[in-house]
């Protein structure tokens, strides 16, 4: 293709409808993969690995902090000026537990070319060297304005994690995940703790872009209806070029297999007017194989539908019938190295986890004996499949959603970027496995006889927030006496220089530099083209419309309710709610959700 390059593999991708190529830039390094095809909704995306080593949340505050100003683009926030005139469908950052990704998207190729760049120079060229501003503001920093002021802290991602952490599900969420792989970059909190945030010191935040934010350690997509060639060579002239390839070290190493489930009972803060009598999470988690393994994965999420999801669906339906809690979810959690697979029970109580433990294995059990209902399993796979072939993200663009299943597998095999893209042989050898037990054995192996998995129970407590608010309040107050007047008047100094800086507007030359769209650069005419033909059945009046979905066929029908009196009218709504989600004279509402999900896509 071109000489920067080295093409490392080429395929068609059916499923996607994209020819896809992966090829690395020789001189930096960087891997690139590109989906081409005739989606006008162009999307690009750099990521990095971006494993922690603790949770200071260095990761995320890089995130916030590249796109405060760059080499090319010194506004204070870019992003906003630039959201204000571009056409984008989507332009966000996202911090994982081992990656960090940047995705914009847009369907106007001026805007797509402008979003790319400012992106691009915010990853390699961040402002961030130049002013430690930018670290305290979006970090943390202390804060005291005149000197009988307590000393507190401040930043926008302490406030951010401070916030998550409030939360019982995320702090559920959290305490699986680390304690599942505790000696990993998994066992510590990307985000970042609010109790570790102050740890971290504008040097080693720095460390961390140097080390991780290089070509060498990116990964970029390409996705559309795009000169590729022309998208390449820029790329090579305007950023990689510059690069030279180097080491990097940014591996995520396998959690070592437990021996043992391991059990934990953790406490997250509830108000003091809200009950802690059957307010308890009970949850067990199972690791469930690796990123590689494509069939075991799209498995274990029809497990999740039906075991845990459906109506009636049996773990949860025992868990419900025990009376030991209110509500039951599944989650598989995929995306990682290492998916698992968890049961949560809600509005329940800790003496109840050795039942909620049982119950779990005997429904199990049972199930491997008397089999799962052939008919769960075929709405389960069809109800994915569906989801699959539609790819309809509401108002999201689908290029966005294939490029963030690449990083599934590519994160960890830099040959493999298109594993979670190639669904719909997963799908037809799925069928074929569901007429055998392969669905029993993967719970007799991954749930029931499976050591390495973990019960995390999540215990209300009043007055935990307070605690940890009065922890905070004396550690900041011993600091504040340790300190010299100098340095009191130093954080007071620096407190109203962060001020001045994030008061003062941008300079006119800084605005200048952002690109904005002309008039020219937007077309005039709109591009759908529809051809309804109409015909009929009988006295039925059929609209047809010839469109491209992927092989689904969508059918809507129209009743004419000319004869439902006024004041009936408001329940014909409800009426539209309750059918299909209510037993009819042939079957029962698990079944019925069943027979409609085997069939068709809800
Ligand atoms: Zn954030």
């Amino acid at each position: 293709m071109l000489d920067a390059y080295e093409l490392i593999s080429q395929e068609r991708i059916e499923d996607v409808h994209s020819d896809a190529s992966l090829l690395v830039h020789k001189k930096s390094g960087a891997r690139i993969a590109l989906l081409s095809n005739d989606d006008k909704n162009k999307v690009f995306t750099i990521g990095f690995r971006t494993p922690p080593k603790n949770s200071t949340g260095v990761a995320h505050i890089i995130e916030h902090t590249v796109l405060c100003g760059s080499r090319k683009f010194p506004l204070k926030d870019p992003f906003v000026e630039l959201a204000k005139g571009s056409l984008n469908t989507f332009l966000n950052a996202m911090t994982y537990p081992d990656k960090t990704v940047y995705p914009v998207a847009s369907c106007n190729d001026t805007d797509f070319q402008n979003l790319m760049d400012v992106y691009l120079d915010a990853v390699f060229y961040p402002n961030i060297y130049r002013n430690e501003k930018i670290f305290r503001q979006e970090g943390w920093h202390y804060q005291m304005e005149k000197e009988s002021d307590p000393l507190t802290y401040n930043g926008v991602v302490y406030n951010e994690m401070k916030g998550a952490f409030s939360s019982p599900e995320e702090v559920l969420n959290r305490a699986v995940f680390n304690h599942l792989f505790p000696d990993t970059p998994y066992g510590v909190e990307s985000g970042g703790d609010p109790e570790e945030i102050p740890e971290l010191t504008y040097e080693e935040f720095l460390d961390f872009h140097r080390k991780y934010y290089h070509p060498s350690n990116c990964y970029i997509c390409l996705y559309g209806n795009l000169d590729m060639e022309e998208k390449l060579r820029w790329l090579d002239q305007a950023y990689l070029g510059a690069f030279d390839r180097i080491p990097v070290d940014s591996e995520i190493p396998f959690q070592k297999p437990f021996s043992g489930s391991c059990d934990v009972s953790m406490e997250y803060p509830v108000l003091e007017d809200e009950p802690t009598e059957d307010n308890t999470y009970l949850s067990e988690s199972f690791v469930v194989g690796d990123y590689s393994d494509t069939l075991l994965n799209m498995s274990f999420s029809i497990l999740e539908y039906v075991l845990l999801d459906a109506p009636g669906a049996p773990v949860k339906q025992a868990l419900l019938d025990s009376g030991i809690c209110k509500n039951v979810e599944g989650a598989y959690n995929d995306g990682t190295l290492q998916p698992f697979f968890s049961i949560i029970a809600q509005n329940a109580n800790e003496k109840d986890k050795d039942r909620f433990l049982g119950i779990i294995r005997d429904t199990l059990e049972k199930l491997t004996v008397s089999g799962i209902p052939k008919k769960a399993l075929y709405s389960g796979i069809n109800y994915y499949e569906f989801r699959f072939r539609e790819a309809d993200y509401a108002s999201f663009p689908k290029g966005l959603f294939y490029v963030l299943d690449m990083f599934d597998s590519w994160l960890y095999d830099w040959k493999k970027p298109f594993d979670y893209l190639k669904e719909l042989q997963v799908f037809e050898t799925l069928k074929q496995k569901a007429q055998t037990d392969y669905f029993e054995q993967l719970i007799r192996k991954w749930l029931l006889q499976n050591p390495h998995a973990a019960v995390v129970t999540l215990v209300p407590k009043r007055g935990l927030a307070a605690e940890q608010d009065a922890r905070t309040a004396r550690k900041l107050a011993e600091k504040k006496a340790s300190l010299t007047p100098d340095q009191i008047s130093e954080i007071i100094k620096e407190t109203e220089e962060l001020k001045a800086y994030q008061e003062a507007p941008d300079s006119p030359e800084a605005m200048d530099s952002l690109p904005v769209l002309k008039r020219s650069d937007i077309s005039r005419s709109a591009d759908l083209h529809l051809c309804t033909q109409e015909c009929r059945v009988g006295e039925t009046v059929f609209l047809k419309e010839k469109y491209h979905t992927n092989g689904i066929g969508y059918l809507r029908l129209m009743f004419n309710t000319e004869q439902v009196p006024d004041d009936l009218v408001p329940y014909l709504g409800l009426l539209r709610g309750v059918l299909g989600m209510i037993g009819t004279e042939n079957y029962s509402y698990g079944e019925l959700f069943h027979e409609i999900n085997a069939s068709t896509g809800g």
